[in-house]
């Protein structure tokens, strides 16, 4: 919201009914897009699973920040580390349950500035953090609140990282490379192994995001598709951000940071001014354990087996979707290797508004011309029917329009 348009709203002098209270607050929700209607084509998140949601609902007053007087949900959020940890090829695993991926990329890089400044001394020169420019927006904010520089490598034809590119970028400033395991933007998965061995290499931090990635790749894996390995079975990899409230169908807010061992997270630990109070290892200070209640019973009642079935439905759908566009005759920017698909199309701006009038809601890669769709489970065949149909009326090919351009590479 824009400050123009803020109209200025008293605080209620006076309580009222719970029901009118409700009433009230159902008056803005029902404007409020429902997952369940299959008309929403760019989230990463969806309708968190009922038991999840139960067991959150259960666990609503739990705080992690005081595990003396939550000590069963701070055992919760340590069987869900290890689990996920487990998942991801890391048995010593030490991390936690925060706000989500873009507080576990800050505290990944808090412990990489950390382990920088132990090995080489503080040094006069900003330091910085070298990934591709496909890396998420996060790394933004990350390197803002850490005073630390930016700085970003190409992209390969498959829009991966160029390692060799990423490599010319490292000197001794850097405090860490970033890798991603299903980039936001078109889900594909860098060439972990080489970048870690990299910064084995310069011995620095490797830290890779799989926050969109973590709960689906592990899965396809296991069913058998061909993905590179991406996480703590790589030696080199460092520490790992994955996302419960994306793929894994918890409610939000459910990130989740981990590193190999406790030696990864290095001196990440703030201690509390109150006896008897522990030491922090993440920013939020106050954090509901809610959200390890909830992450635990949906990975509990799903299993390996659950999120497998879930995977194989979700690359069916996503499959479906790509030949219901290419029977329209839409080529898609690249094979999608996980669950985004980015179609090119002349002003994809003015698809994505004319689309929303017609209430669908997409995004677009301004960097690549393209329609960005993204396939989570609230989406089904029916919904992928009615969205290729009104795609195709509304879009014009690329070529059709003088604002066409090539799509984008490098920096
Ligand atoms: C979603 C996402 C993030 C940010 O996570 P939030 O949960 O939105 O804070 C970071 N990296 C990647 C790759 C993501 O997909």
């Amino acid at each position: 919201m824009n400050g123009n348009s803020i109209r200025p709203l008293s605080f209620p002098p006076r309580g009222c009914d719970p029901a009118v209270a409700l009433e009230e607050v159902d008056r803005y929700l029902a404007s409020d897009y429902c997952y369940n209607g299959g008309r929403i084509f760019n989230s990463i998140c969806s309708q968190p699973l009922a038991t999840g949601v139960t067991a959150f609902v259960r666990a609503i007053a739990s705080n992690l920040a005081d595990p003396r007087i939550f000590p069963g949900s701070a055992a919760l959020e340590q069987v869900v580390i290890l689990w996920i940890g487990s998942l991801l090829g890391a048995p010593m695993v030490s991390g936690n349950l925060v706000s989500g991926g873009t507080e576990a990329n800050l505290l990944a890089m808090l412990a990489a500035c950390a382990r920088h400044k132990t090995r080489y001394g503080v040094q006069k020169q900003r330091l910085q953090i070298v990934a591709p420019v496909s890396v998420h927006y996060s790394f933004d904010k990350v390197a803002a609140v850490l005073g630390v520089e930016m700085v970003r490598s190409g992209l390969d034809e498959h829009y991966r990282a160029d390692v060799a590119d990423l490599a010319s970028k490292i000197n001794k400033r850097t405090i860490a490379v970033v890798a991603t395991a299903g980039t936001s933007e078109l889900g594909a998965i860098d060439d972990i192994e080489s970048i870690s061995q990299l910064a084995a290499q310069h011995g620095i931090h490797c830290h890779v995001d799989a926050a969109t990635g973590g709960f689906i790749i592990p899965f396809a894996r296991h069913l058998g598709h061909f993905l590179s390995a991406f996480d703590f079975t790589l030696p080199h990899v460092d520490s790992m951000t994955v996302d419960p409230h994306k793929y894994g169908l918890a409610p939000i807010p459910a990130g989740c940071i981990l590193f190999r061992s406790h030696e990864e997270r290095g001196s990440l630990n703030f201690p509390s001014h109150y006896v008897g109070a522990p030491a922090h290892t993440t920013f939020s200070g106050t954090r509901t354990g809610a959200a390890a209640a909830a992450v635990a019973a949906v990975i509990r009642q799903l299993g390996r087996d659950g999120f497998a079935a879930l995977t194989r439905e979700l690359f069916h759908k996503r499959d479906y979707l790509v030949s219901r566009l290419e029977q329209r005759g839409w080529p898609l920017l690249i094979a999608p290797q996980l669950s985004i698909v980015a179609i090119p199309c002349a002003n994809p701006e003015k698809t994505l508004a004319d689309l929303q009038d017609l209430g669908w809601i997409v995004s677009l890669s301004k960097r690549n011309r393209a329609i960005r769709l993204v396939i989570h489970h609230h989406i089904d065949k029916a919904s992928i029917n009615a969205f290729v149909e009104a795609f195709s009326t509304t879009a014009q090919p690329v070529g059709e329009s003088s604002n066409a351009r090539a799509p984008h590479l490098g920096q």
